[in-house]
């Protein structure tokens, strides 16, 4: 992706662990690369379609100074999450924060950190079984509509669904939808199950009833396999309940391991049910 960089931006901060830093400050070297797409601004020479490169120096500026930090690593996180927060255009940031005054009692030309942060694409499936299933999914849409660090693009419609696994249960309610995100996927699974808890789940049976559950069927084109995640969601391309919702708002969307898209997985698992 295109770049717009920013360097060595110089900036008079309070960030430290020592108290003496909070109270005096020093001076801060700070770098930016914005990464977003500058060809619309190249063909038209107009600065709405781009990132103001003039704009972001102050902001960063006025971001550090306002704000205290112990941790440059702070520091440099937060004003990487704020500029992606602010800049609709910016998909990925690189922010460096050096402290060429850090106390460490050795001459050293500097220190620093750097980070690079950005928007992910994430696709939760949701399923209800109890009680007011189409409330608890409209809760939990509402309520990663609200949180500041993800935004809900398409919804699949709501549909019913028989129960799976061979537990005798009640119908369920399911629906996928597409998530842009700041979080990890641990963090995002997380938010997830907050959400759940939050809805009354309770863990009991497995592949029991539950008043909500939501799952993280895709994150990226990342593969993750540990203890408390799987990413692709295990089994999706067998579960129509996963597949008609993600045929309907991702039909072009290819599985990162089985290199096919969600239409054609739909279309495969129809043809041997
Ligand atoms: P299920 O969704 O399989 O019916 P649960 O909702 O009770 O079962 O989830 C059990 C565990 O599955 C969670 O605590 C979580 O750690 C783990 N898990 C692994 N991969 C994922 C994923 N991609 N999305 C959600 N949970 C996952
Ligand atoms: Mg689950």
């Amino acid at each position: 992706m295109d770049q717009i960089s920013i360097e060595k931006l110089v900036v008079f901060g309070n960030h430290g662990v020592y108290p003496e830093e909070n109270a005096l400050g020093q001076k801060f070297v700070v770098s930016i690369t914005l990464y977003t797409d500058t060809r619309k601004a190249g063909r038209t020479d107009d600065l709405s379609c781009s990132i103001n490169y003039g704009e972001v120096s102050q902001f960063a500026r006025q971001f550090l100074e306002d704000n205290t930090f112990q941790l440059i690593e702070t520091a440099a996180e937060k004003l990487a999450e704020q500029l992606l927060l602010k800049y609709s255009l910016l998909e990925q940031v690189e922010v460096k924060v050096e402290k060429p005054w850090a106390p460490i009692a050795i001459p050293v030309e500097t220190v620093s950190v750097k980070i690079k942060r950005g928007w992910h694409k994430a696709y939760i499936a949701l399923g209800s079984n109890m009680g007011d299933k189409k409330g608890y999914l409209d809760e939990a849409v509402e309520k990663l509509k609200q949180h500041p660090l993800c935004q809900v693009g398409k919804v699949a419609d709501y549909i019913r669904t028989e129960p799976y696994g061979g537990v005798e249960q009640d119908w369920f309610l399911n629906s996928a939808l597409e998530l842009r995100t700041l979080l990890y996927p641990e963090e995002l699974l997380s938010l997830l199950h907050k959400i759940e808890a939050e809805a009354g789940r309770e863990r009991t049976i497995h592949w029991g009833p539950r008043t909500l559950d939501l799952d993280i069927l895709f994150y990226d084109n990342c593969v993750i396999d540990t203890p408390d995640l799987t990413i692709p969601h295990i089994d999706l391309q067998n579960r129509d309940f996963v597949l008609i919702p993600m045929a309907q708002i991702a039909p072009y969307f290819r599985h990162p391991v089985l290199g096919q898209t969600m239409a054609q997985l739909c279309q495969l698992l129809k043809m041997n049910l």
